[in-house]
């Protein structure tokens, strides 16, 4: 956990953003939840009761771990809000792309990727969106819970042989383990032709910073610069494009935490330069 508050201290340090530049979101509220998840999950959650649908759960089941889901849920929705209006917003956490309707997965228990589409399509404030997931991970709870939208295209490209066990996104690039920079990145680069030809309001970006060379938990092999290199293809392709993008950091369990808040805070910086107009897209 101590990624996120170290990233935030980061982005302050470089300049990028002023304290009082940052936000602080409310939690997200029941109604908010409801559009995404179920009433018995919701309720499991707040009586914190061990059921089949918690249990799947690799985190234990306290207030505050809830809280800290339900909150970053909060955050990922007003980052999607500020997107509208600023080109980009960044959620110092988020990605929590395991989560079911109806069921814990992995490290989380609520999808804040999807509770803050939802909210904005009931809005009214965009109809059509993506969300390109290139955490190590595929985003499995991501998938099945826009799997049968036609509005929403997902991209996820991942480490194929590992957890979890694969839903079905729109596009999914499962890559063999010791896949590098290049491969990675070619294979991303033609999978985004389909993000742009979906002509999304809105791109949700889940930037996890597990396909690092260096993490304990995945197979493939990129470096700084191709990490890099992967958070420009899709940030500066919505940028190109005119498409508010949305950046939640997920995964990343590199050896040294250094590394992990590294790939994170820069993934950030492009974001919010390319918004701020302080970096342009190439053509
Ligand atoms: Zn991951």
């Amino acid at each position: 956990m101590e990624k996120f508050e170290r990233v935030r201290r980061a982005l302050i340090e470089s300049g990028d953003v002023r304290e009082d530049q940052i936000l602080s979101p409310d939690p997200a509220s029941r109604a908010d939840l409801l559009l995404v998840h179920t009433l018995e999950y919701l309720d499991d959650l707040d009586h914190l009761r061990w059921t089949p649908r918690t249990a799947c759960s690799e985190l234990p089941l306290t207030a505050e771990i809830v809280q800290a889901y339900v909150l970053a849920a909060g955050g990922t929705t007003l980052a999607a809000r500020e997107a509208l209006q600023r080109g980009a917003g960044v959620n110092i956490g988020g990605g929590f792309h395991h989560a079911f309707a109806d069921m814990a997965s992995g490290l989380c228990y609520i999808n804040d990727l999807a509770v803050a589409v939802r909210v904005l399509q009931r809005e009214g404030l965009v109809k059509r969106a993506a969300v390109v997931d290139a955490d190590l991970h595929q985003g499995n709870g991501t998938a099945r819970l826009f799997q049968d939208d036609p509005d929403v295209f997902t991209l996820s490209i991942h480490q194929e042989n590992l957890y979890p066990v694969k839903q079905r996104s729109d596009l999914d690039i499962g890559l063999d383990n010791g896949a590098g920079d290049e491969d990675f990145n070619r294979r991303l680069a033609d999978g985004l032709g389909l993000v742009w030809d979906h002509r999304p309001e809105l791109v949700l970006y889940q930037a996890g910073a597990d396909p690092f060379e260096d993490d304990q938990l995945g197979s493939l092999k990129l470096t700084h610069a191709g990490l890099e290199c992967r958070d420009r293809l899709v940030l500066e392709g919505c940028h190109r494009h005119g498409i508010p993008m949305v950046v939640t950091l997920g995964g990343g369990y590199a050896r040294r935490l250094g590394d992990t808040v590294r790939i994170h805070t820069r993934t950030c910086q492009i974001a919010i330069r390319l918004a701020e107009g302080r970096i342009e897209a190439p053509a």
